[in-house]
């Protein structure tokens, strides 16, 4: 039986399911956008939206603030894209992370958060993180105080399969479990703080959820596997952020697959996941 929690993140992974691709499926792309929209809307957050010109489409970076009471914290960005591969559901990639967004946004929305949260569901990931990119860049040039951002990238592929994790060939892959049900935080040297900060919140909130980090040397520039997401163009315009994952490829077999399907994914983790995620959002130590 599910918790309650659960059955929001698979309402929202019910809508979301399909093809979301500004060329093989722009109407499901627009609609899934939409959603997310009117679920920030229903929890009183203002939002908005940018566009995002690609290659003669048009899609939308999505937002939903919800103001700080101290200014002088700086506004956190919690992010995740909601696009897909031409031929995939995108149920893992990425209407996980999209469901976790939505389900930390509503844990927060009765509560008081001193710096002001910007949850933003980011276009066109799969083309070059073209979405994240505009809005790294706008943020880096109006100077606006950013402490940090998130990149939620995969969240809902576990298995309990010995040897199911495999690493990219410059992590120790002695030094982390060889079974792929733990969640993965990475971040860069200038964002240390917040991956083991995110890491130990995510950690102390769920006991029984398995919580592993990576922090990459310098700016992180040279790690192509684990650049892959939205965090990497925040690492470039010299913003700290870090990327929570299920680790992609390096654990699930149905990355960018048909086959990335509801029934593939594990409900009460993403639930877990979200439950760290709203914890560290109140009071984000980066
Ligand atoms: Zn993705």
């Amino acid at each position: 039986m599910h918790s309650p929690q659960s059955a929001h993140i698979l309402n929202h992974l019910q809508a979301l399911v399909g093809e979301r691709n500004p060329f093989s499926a722009p109407g499901p792309l627009e609609q899934a956008g939409a959603y997310i929209l009117q679920h920030f809307q229903n929890l009183g957050l203002s939002v908005s939206r940018e566009e995002v010109p690609f290659e003669g489409t048009l899609s939308h970076n999505i937002f939903g603030l919800k103001e700080g009471t101290d200014p002088s914290q700086g506004t956190f960005i919690l992010g995740a894209h909601y696009d897909a591969v031409e031929g995939t559901p995108g149920v893992d990639d990425n209407a996980s992370a999209v469901a976790a967004l939505l389900e930390v946004a509503r844990c927060l929305a009765e509560d008081a958060v001193k710096g002001s949260i910007v949850f933003t569901a980011f276009a066109l990931e799969e083309y070059g993180f073209v979405g994240s990119h505009q809005m790294a860049a706008r943020l880096k040039q109006s100077g606006e105080n950013i402490s940090g951002m998130v990149a939620l990238e995969m969240l809902g592929y576990r298995t309990t399969e010995p040897g199911s994790q495999t690493y990219p060939p410059y992590v120790d892959a002695a030094q982390y479990p060889d079974t792929g049900d733990f969640i993965a935080v990475v971040g860069n040297e200038p964002s240390q703080s917040l991956a083991l900060g995110l890491a130990d919140v995510l950690k102390r909130t769920t006991p029984d959820l398995g919580v592993e980090h990576l922090v990459l040397p310098g700016r992180g520039d040279s790690f192509v596997e684990v650049r892959l997401s939205d965090h990497c163009v925040f690492w470039e315009q010299d913003f700290k952020a870090a990327m929570v994952t299920d680790t992609a490829f390096f654990r699930n077999p149905n990355y960018h697959q048909p086959t990335d399907t509801l029934e593939t994914l594990d409900i009460d983790f993403i639930r877990d996941i979200s439950a760290g995620l709203a914890a560290y959002l109140k009071n984000p130590a980066v």
